[in-house]
């Protein structure tokens, strides 16, 4: 079967076109001239069938969130929670990276829970499975590999992040820049250097590209190019080693597309708020446009137990200069395996964040909501603001909390609300004469 960029360039608007036209009140002619030229992609799966979703140029930011088990913590009944909690508060795509307990079993019930595309590493479970069976992950065997990708597309990955732009280059950047204040973060990526100096060896992914590209295509997987030496630190941003490994994820993008694989690009990490703007320029003109997948960024190191507020802030950033598809994190960031409390936490604080990044992305259609908020505060209409809140169940549990002694104000100025006294007819007078 074809993929959705061959369809594309054949001039065939797809079902999923057709879908993500509707969802993003665009032309789906539109939709299909940026899959055609790679500028979009619509994570798929022939065998699962997930909702169509499109991420790239036009269309609203997307939020993934990111669930898993750890070695620590194995309880496949949360993880089908937390992945129904993603769903529950606005995530587009769910990405599942468990490392501990029955992966498959797990990475199965995940998918059957949910309807949205999910994406997954499957470097970690091919060194988990290497460990397990030959005591040592860097006993991984290529053949392994490959077939675990196949079992992992065939099982309905709709998207799949690989770390094929690792590799012997890049790595004698690593060496040569000499230090790396927050080390390698990426579990993928240092599984992968690791094996690759232990080895000897170039990797596999990268040396056997169109191997990858050719599984994926065979289900219309998205190939994500994963960002193994990706800054995990902020005074490591945008280093030698991680804009090496940029580049050649980029190269692969453009070979992947020709080949007639959808191709995505991911990006960091952790990235002071200066440098997002570039970070991004840099790759959309080296990949010829390929949607860009940011993690959050992070976009300071010092606020443990808040960087989902930390990545909404650098994800804001990141969507209003191109970002595609952004990352979540959640208040469990660098401190615990996140519960289904953070993963909402973490899903809220990301939509919010390209929220306000698509209003300035796209700002001649972006603002009307706003315009609409502003009138029912002043008009103090509770009823139109919670419907046209982003979370408006959240807003009106705070409101029902507190309940004021004059219905029409909150218990923030009672009776001195400003909405209800003179500053409600001038601003009705203003506003409605000027608009
Ligand atoms: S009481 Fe204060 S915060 Fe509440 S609606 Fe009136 S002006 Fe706004």
């Amino acid at each position: 079967m074809k993929t959705q960029i061959e369809l594309a360039r054949e001039g065939v608007i797809t079902a999923q076109m057709q879908t993500v036209a509707f969802d993003e009140e665009v032309a789906p002619e539109y939709v299909r001239q940026m899959v055609a030229e790679g500028k979009t992609v619509i994570p798929w799966n022939h065998v699962r069938k997930p909702k169509a979703v499109g991420i790239g140029k036009g269309l609203r930011t997307k939020v993934n969130a990111s669930i898993g088990t750890s070695s620590d913590i194995v309880d496949y009944a949360a993880e089908v929670r937390k992945a129904r909690a993603a769903r529950e508060s606005g995530a587009d795509t769910l990405m599942e990276l468990s490392v501990g307990g029955d992966l498959d079993r797990v990475r199965r019930e995940v998918i059957a829970s949910v309807d949205l595309p999910v994406g997954n590493v499957p470097l970690y479970q091919a060194f988990c499975e290497a460990a397990r069976k030959y005591g040592d992950p860097n006993k991984l065997d290529e053949e392994m590999l490959f077939d675990l990708i196949e079992r992992q597309c065939a099982d309905g990955m709709a998207f799949m992040a690989v770390h094929c732009g690792i590799n012997l280059y890049t790595i004698e950047r690593l060496r040569k820049q000499g230090y790396r204040y927050g080390g390698l973060v990426s579990k993928g990526g240092v599984s992968m250097v690791a094996w690759m100096l232990a080895n000897g060896r170039e990797n596999p992914l990268y040396e056997k590209f169109d191997r990858v590209v050719g599984i994926l295509k065979k289900y219309d997987t998205v190939l994500s190019l994963g960002n193994g030496l990706r800054a995990g630190a902020i005074h490591d941003s945008s280093d030698r080693a991680q804009i090496q490994e940029l580049l050649i994820n980029c190269e692969l993008a453009e070979i992947g597309r020709e080949m007639g694989c959808q191709m995505l690009v991911e990006g960091p990490g952790h990235v002071p708020l200066d440098e997002v703007e570039g970070n991004i320029q840099l790759q959309k003109r080296m990949s010829g446009g390929a949607p860009y997948y940011m993690l959050g960024p992070i976009s300071t190191d010092v606020a443990p137990g808040f960087d989902h507020i930390t990545a909404a802030i650098g994800a804001a950033q990141s969507s209003r200069f191109g970002a595609d598809l952004i990352c979540y994190i959640t208040p469990a960031e660098h401190l615990a395996l996140p519960n289904e409390e953070d993963v909402r936490q973490g899903v809220k604080a990301a939509r919010i964040a390209a929220y306000i990044g698509d209003m300035n992305k796209y700002p001649e259609k972006g603002r009307q909501r706003d315009m609409e908020m502003s009138k029912a505060r002043r008009d103090l209409n509770w009823e139109k603001q919670f419907q046209l809140a982003l979370y408006p169940e959240d807003a009106r549990a705070i409101r029902a909390s507190r309940t004021p002694e004059d219905e029409a104000t909150c218990t923030m100025c009672g009776d001195f609300c400003a909405s209800r006294g003179a500053g409600k007819l001038f601003a009705a007078d203003l506003n409605d004469a000027k608009r």
